[in-house]
């Protein structure tokens, strides 16, 4: 008797010969099988003729072998079987790259279906490493087939006819599917039943049916992610913090005070946290804001109002030159407030009242700044990830403010959220970041809810020109380097290795250090800096580049977040094709922070078509809000929000692009627990929340 629990080797003797390549795909019992949902379906149109094939179409066609050889390529690693392929009219080549056995089968005379991609060649359009079936065994699958062929994930040893074979056999098994959804659910959405969903996504009647597969599958995602948040949330407003009354005449003064005016978004964003601070319910917001969109001093605006309502504040950034960085801006905003901040990193210990520095060396020093915290007579606390450890103190710590929060993992705010020092409550939260967060996915993964966003720029920033440099312009761009050094002004160059032996090929620090000053920026003063070198190292470098002494620094991607020196007007990014799309806007956000013109050369190492095709969306798009829309589409979220980002979701079937059925989903999740916040009458659903949340490192 089939059941979910079957082996899938007991099904046929391929699938027994496969097992082990299927099991590295999560396939082994019947169950896998049936939830490993294809990646997208191709789009066959029956009968296309050799002669109407154009260069990038999916084509399935049905032809005859005219002849097929393989030889050697590049010397003897590398080989090249071509075959000539006929339908009666017109011919066409197919290539493949090492698959020498190819040839042996592909017999003059006889008919195959090849599947795969059309590209253009030196010798016209090619189809290149095609998947090869014979023509009898598509006749004989052609009606379930219907134009719509499922494209599964797989890996090396499995085809695409393996898996399609195994969904054969597992089929049967679909009635003993149990569907969690409610009923009431389903209909009110108009979704298909996860049996009926299960059979179109692997065996589709149309085009139609798929879709509405598809539909129901991702809506099952989105909703996991809906639940989640959801329950989180109630967790969270049931949570109580600190009531921080706000000091209305006190912040009026100190924006007053500012250099500069406000922007509208940063007033709201401002007033949104203090608003939240004062319900006396857990604030989680999200300031998200473009490089230099200015999300430090509202941060400081809230910072500012629990220190004089008498409560501490933790701010924590990714590096420790960030942290000094902050340190010094907060001085110098907090110059007339009666209140104590200090910076405490591994390196550096410090404080400052009233513009007053005292720098704390050795360990006596340290341990009474350190006890000065935990007894509460300093009100802010900068630092790096230093302030989570355990012997980090706080006496009243009611907001915590994450900065650059996608670098930091979900247990690292977890962690300085336990240390309020205050029994049963927890700090307030403010997170931000300059990853621009498209829309769509902050309503996937945030629930839309407090979220700030900082779009309107601060007046006179100037936009920064992008160009793509090919190989032969590079000692161009190098020469504009030089000019805008003659000017005044300085230069960064970003690459993607600290040393030439981290990767072979990709342009490493020491290694372009060293090439500079010999070649392209010969008899100009050179900075390094990079992830490798000492505390006291990387502060000089950084106080050497900020004084001017250095006209260029060469670092890996640390200059990535925070690093503000306006003098910089030009930017080399070696290796540019190594980085995300919106990691390189963050680099560009470096420069063009004063009133100069500034420039961003991106020097890719090597060059493709997609190579092109990503850098040319950096040139084009200015905005890190469009740019990151984009690398969602090409790349993913996981990208877009950076590796650390762990508790993000991954979905296989739902997009973020489709807002219309996020709302959905966050509709049914809201309608869910309004009924059953915990979920006791959802059985199913609630095992499957549960397996989610183990599975995406949730809370
Ligand atoms: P980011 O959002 O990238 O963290 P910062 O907070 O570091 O940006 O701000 C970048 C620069 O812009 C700082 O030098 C800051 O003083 C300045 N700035 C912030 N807000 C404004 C504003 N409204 N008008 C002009 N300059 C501003
Ligand atoms: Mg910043």
């Amino acid at each position: 008797m089939l059941s979910l629990d079957t082996h899938i080797s007991t099904l046929s003797p391929i699938l027994k010969r496969r097992a082990s390549a299927l099991a590295e795909l999560g396939l082994v019992a019947v169950r896998d099988a049936l939830l490993h949902f294809p990646s997208r379906h191709e789009d066959f149109r029956a009968g296309v003729a050799l002669a109407a094939i154009e260069a990038g179409a999916n084509v399935s066609v049905i032809a005859q072998v005219v002849k097929a050889k393989s030889r050697p390529r590049f010397g003897r690693r590398m080989s090249l079987t071509e075959a000539t392929l006929t339908d009666g009219s017109s011919e066409i080549v197919a290539v493949w790259f090492n698959q020498p056995y190819r040839a042996k089968s592909l017999v003059p005379g006889r008919a195959f279906r090849f599947t795969g991609k059309a590209a253009r060649s030196r010798f016209g359009v090619q189809l290149q490493n095609p998947q090869v079936e014979p023509a009898e065994t598509v006749q004989r699958s052609s009606e379930e087939v219907n134009d719509l062929l499922p494209v599964y994930p797989t890996t090396v040893g499995v085809s695409q006819q393996v898996l399609r074979l195994l969904m054969r056999h597992a089929l049967p098994a679909l009635d003993l599917i149990e569907d969690p959804l409610p009923e009431n659910i389903r209909e009110q959405f108009a979704l298909l039943s996860l049996r009926d969903a299960i059979e179109q996504v692997h065996f589709p009647e149309s085009a139609a049916r798929a879709a509405a597969a598809r539909r129901r599958l991702g809506f099952d995602e989105l909703l996991r992610v809906q639940l989640s948040l959801g329950r989180m949330r109630r967790l969270r407003e049931a949570r109580p913090a600190p009531k921080i009354s706000f000091d209305e005449r006190a912040t009026k003064e100190f924006v007053a005070s500012l250099p500069f005016t406000l922007t509208d978004d940063q007033r709201r964003a401002a007033w949104a946290a203090l608003g939240d601070m004062t319900s006396g319910r857990q604030m989680h917001r999200l300031l998200d804001g473009d490089v230099g969109s200015g999300k430090t001093v509202v941060a400081a605006i809230a910072a500012m109002n629990v220190a004089r309502a008498g409560f501490q504040v933790a701010i924590m950034a990714p590096t420790e030159i960030l942290a000094c960085q902050h340190f010094a801006t907060l001085s110098r905003l907090f110059v007339d407030q009666p209140f104590t901040i200090a910076l405490w990193t591994n390196a550096y210990k410090r404080s400052a009242t009233g513009g007053k520095e005292i720098i704390c060396e050795g360990k006596k020093e340290t341990s009474r700044l350190g006890k000065e915290i935990a007894d509460g007579e300093v009100s802010i606390i900068i630092g790096t990830h230093a302030l989570v450890e355990d012997t980090m103190r706080f006496s009243s710590l009611a907001l915590a403010v994450v900065d650059e929060q996608h670098r930091f993992g979900v247990k690292m705010r977890s962690l300085l959220c336990a240390k309020s020092g205050m029994p049963g409550l927890e700090p307030h939260l403010l997170s931000m970041t300059a990853t621009p967060i498209p829309r769509s996915l902050a309503l996937a993964v945030f629930g839309d809810l407090d979220l700030s966003v900082l779009k309107e720029k601060p007046k006179g920033r100037q936009e920064v020109e992008t160009r793509l440099v090919f190989r032969k312009e590079r000692g161009a761009a190098y020469a504009a380097v030089r000019n805008e050094i003659a000017a005044g002004r300085q230069a960064f160059v970003v690459c993607p290795l600290i040393d030439p032996s981290d990767m072979l090929g990709a342009a490493s620090v020491t290694e372009e250090f060293k090439l500079l000053k010999k070649h392209e920026l010969k008899g100009i003063t050179i900075g390094m800096l990079h992830g490798k070198m000492s505390s006291p190292e990387k502060e000089k470098a950084m106080a050497d580049f900020l004084a001017r002494r250095t006209k260029v620094l060469v670092s890996t991607s640390v200059v990535e977040v925070g690093v503000d020196v306006p003098n910089a007007t030009v930017m080399c990014i070696e290796g540019a094709e190594r980085f995300g799309l919106s990691q390189l806007h963050q680099f560009r956000g470096r420069i063009g922070r004063a009133e100069h013109r500034s420039y961003c050369f991106l020097l890719p190492g090597s060059f493709s078509p997609t190579v092109k095709e990503r850098l040319m969306a950096v040139v084009h798009h200015k905005d890190g809000f469009s740019l990151a829309e984009r690398d969602l589409t090409m790349r993913g979220p996981g990208d877009v929000l950076g590796t650390a980002q762990s508790g993000f979701p991954e979905f296989r079937l739902a997009s973020f692009a489709d807002t219309r059925l996020i709302s959905e989903a966050k509709e049914a999740a809201e309608m869910i627990l309004a009924d059953d916040p915990e979920l006791k009458q959802h059985a199913a659903l609630k095992r499957e929340l549960k397996q989610y949340a183990e599975r995406a490192h949730l809370e």
